[in-house]
């Protein structure tokens, strides 16, 4: 079992990709003296969304890694997307592989992967697919277990969207938290990186990942990012790594001591009849709805009526702002109640 593997925060950080022998082993050594870092990563072979630009170094990078283990003692991770470069990340050793968003994605690739990496000890990471499905990121996993690995994790790196003006890759942390219900027992680590797109954000980012309780993180960094052949806007130089490491806050899931406290005991009480309220009204809401439907199907009125779903939408967009609530909030349950409604009204 690799000693890594269940650390708490597990970190990992290094280069987008392997560019050169020095560059690798220069970033690495600065890695290294931070001693805040488990795992150097770098990509070897890279997925490019649009052919021309860097694919990376090929098989000779993976002997740059190897030195670059030697020299400073971090274990070293890579992206493997087919089963040459499987064989070739296990004949050198390397002490973990992932598999990329784009691999995820399609389960021909992750069984050849899976095929590839049977009978191996190595630790597998897998990146949520590219578009935010929970079941092909399962599934991935459940392609990994079933050739026998046993140390396997997840990386959250975002899923890809159009125009958001914040994010590369919107985090969707609801896809997340689900996917660590649903697999307790596998480690979680965030990818800021690929999420943020650009170097800001990132320490949001990660202090978001660790309130949520993940495991640890797998961070882009470079010994001088703004020249590096691939994703020269996310990544940051160790120097700015170590402020991002430093400033973070690990927390603990035990909340025993917070248990034993009355006030916290009250507040949670509050919660849960506020939450048993809540589901009151939206039953008695949903009600009403079902009655105002059986006019519009008497009177064969639309089930939707936009010009009455604009004004309900705009009062309580304007009353939720005023108590505090985000408009992206009001918005999001909004929605989701008038579907149910529709879905009532459709139903009679
Ligand atoms: C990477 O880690 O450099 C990478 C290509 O990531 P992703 O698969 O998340 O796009
Ligand atoms: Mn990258």
């Amino acid at each position: 079992m690799t000693h890594f593997f269940n650390k708490k925060p597990l970190i990992i950080a290094g280069p987008c990709s392997v560019e050169t022998e020095e560059q690798v082993m220069e970033t690495a050594k600065q890695i290294a003296a931070l001693k805040k870092v488990d795992v150097l990563r770098a990509g070897i072979w890279k997925p490019r969304t649009r052919p021309g630009n860097f694919e990376g170094v090929g098989t000779k990078g993976i002997s740059w890694l190897v030195q670059a283990r030697k020299e400073t003692g971090l274990a070293i991770a890579t992206e493997v997307a087919n089963a040459k470069q499987v064989e070739d990340a296990l004949h050198f050793d390397i002490d973990m592989v992932w598999i990329g968003a784009r691999s995820t994605v399609n389960p021909f690739s992750v069984q050849e992967i899976a095929d590839a990496l049977k009978g191996s000890k190595i630790p597998v990471f897998v990146k949520n697919p590219i578009n935010p499905d929970i079941e092909l990121w399962l599934g991935a996993v459940e392609r990994l277990e079933k050739v026998g690995i046993e140390q396997i994790g997840l990386i959250h790196r975002g899923f890809s969207t159009v125009g958001n003006p914040i994010y590369r890759n919107p985090p969707m942390w609801n896809i997340a938290i689900e996917i660590k219900r649903r697999m307790p027992h596998l480690p979680m680590l965030n990818d800021p990186s690929h999420i943020c797109g650009s170097r800001d954000n990132l320490l949001d980012i990660c202090q978001t990942a660790c309130n949520l309780n993940y495991d640890g993180i797998i961070i882009e960094s470079h010994r001088d990012p703004s020249q590096a052949w691939s994703d020269a806007k996310q990544q940051v130089t160790p120097t700015a790594l170590f402020n991002i490491l430093t400033q973070l806050e690990w927390r603990t899931e035990d909340d025993s001591k917070l248990m034993r406290d009355v006030n916290l005991n009250q507040l949670r009480q509050d919660i849960d009849h506020l939450d048993t309220e809540m589901i009151n009204l939206l039953s008695k809401r949903m009600e009403v709805a079902k009655q105002i439907g059986l006019f519009k199907k008497e009177h064969k009125v639309t089930v939707l009526q936009s010009n009455r779903w604009n004004e309900v939408v705009e009062r309580l967009t304007h009353l939720g702002e005023k108590s505090g609530l985000s408009f992206d909030f009001i918005q999001n349950i909004l929605q989701e109640i008038h579907l149910e409604s529709i879905r009532i009204q459709n139903n009679l």
